[in-house]
């Protein structure tokens, strides 16, 4: 199938529910990305600065662009000047260092805390806790960073209940911390979870985001 006709199928798919597609266009070239946005798609996620910022020129100016990737603080400044959204915040100095260079830009970049909801170790992200005691620390000095939500990994399994459990994990966290630190600010909305193989189950657990590869581009040549 196309990638234009897989893009209006996730429209119709996606239409009344209240979830929106981040195509996740890593490791695919710039007109496969074109495509897709010929065809009407405007959010794409990275997960690598580099590579990001060398495809974020040679495409459309209106694209939303997501890192979806681990983030190391050093870098944060290359993706300042256009990045929409900064999935993967999982350190209070990054989301700090993400308020100065956005400050220094002259923007606001919209960020999602990343929780810890798999069982795989090596995945990146916050406990609840933790995420906690960020927002203590940070939400008073925040006015070029807009928090907007969470975001989750969930573990590479078939194993349906598994996958249940880990989005309302994340659903939790998000309703929690909407109670506590956003009661009041309606842009503090977002529960990003859902993959290829899981984007359904996700929807059906309160997804806002889903962030779709492969199930658009084709497999990758090499897993990033
Ligand atoms: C690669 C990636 C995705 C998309 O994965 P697919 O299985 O290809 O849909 C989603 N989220 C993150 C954080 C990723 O790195």
């Amino acid at each position: 199938m196309s990638i234009a006709s897989t893009i209006q199928e996730f429209q119709q798919e996606l239409s009344g529910t209240g979830c929106r597609l981040v195509a996740v266009s890593k490791t695919h070239p710039v007109e496969l990305i074109q495509e897709a946005y010929d065809a009407g798609q405007r959010l794409f996620g990275e997960n690598r600065v580099q590579e990001l910022t060398a495809k974020q020129p040679a495409l459309p100016a209106d694209i939303e662009w997501h890192l979806i990737g681990h983030l190391q603080t050093n870098k944060v400044k290359y993706v300042a000047p256009f990045v929409h959204t900064i999935q993967s915040i999982d350190s209070l100095k990054l989301l700090l260092e993400i308020e100065r260079q956005a400050a220094r830009a002259g923007r606001v970049i919209q960020g999602l805390l990343q929780f810890h909801i798999a069982e795989e170790e090596t995945k990146f992200g916050l406990s609840l806790a933790e995420a906690e005691a960020l927002l203590q620390e940070a939400q008073p000095q925040l006015q070029h960073v807009r928090l907007a939500g969470v975001m989750g990994i969930a573990t590479n399994t078939a194993d349906e209940p598994q996958l249940r459990q880990e989005f309302r994990t994340l659903r939790g966290y998000f309703d929690h911390l909407k109670a506590r630190y956003f009661a009041a600010d309606a842009g503090f909305r977002e529960i990003s979870m859902g993959m290829s193989g899981d984007y359904r189950l996700a929807i059906e657990e309160g997804s806002t985001l889903i962030r779709v590869g492969s199930a658009i581009f084709g497999h990758r040549a090499y897993p990033a």
